[in-house]
């Protein structure tokens, strides 16, 4: 899978998720497998972010990710993609990758906006 860069490090689109007053962004990991959050950011803009990776092998776990914030709402991207279950996450938190992970990991990303 290629990635885009910017500096030698990953770009990532970011989601904003507004419930009520609150919002975060959130961004889709393929090394976890789930949908990290950070805190919202104004659409348009790029912010450089260290990733909340649990999953040891994570490449975003060197020097974080860019997040380009879209426009495009979380809950219109988020059911796009299968995260890793509660299960599947204990394992990649203790470096083990199944077969079914794998799986996981080579879904595409979330479409670009
Ligand atoms: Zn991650």
């Amino acid at each position: 899978m290629t990635e885009r860069l910017r500096d030698g490090t990953p770009v990532l689109f970011g989601y904003i998720d507004q419930r009520g007053q609150y919002a975060d962004l959130r961004v889709w990991c393929r090394w976890c497998c789930h949908w990290h959050t950070h805190g919202a950011q104004p659409v348009g803009t790029t912010t450089h972010r260290v990733a909340h990776c649990f999953a040891p092998d994570s490449a975003y776990q060197r020097g974080g990710y860019w997040i380009e914030v879209t426009a495009t709402e979380y809950a219109a991207v988020a059911n796009t993609i299968k995260a890793a279950n509660a299960a599947q996450q204990r394992a990649l938190c203790a470096g083990r990758v199944s077969d079914a992970v794998r799986r996981l990991r080579d879904q595409p990303s979330p479409a670009a906006p």
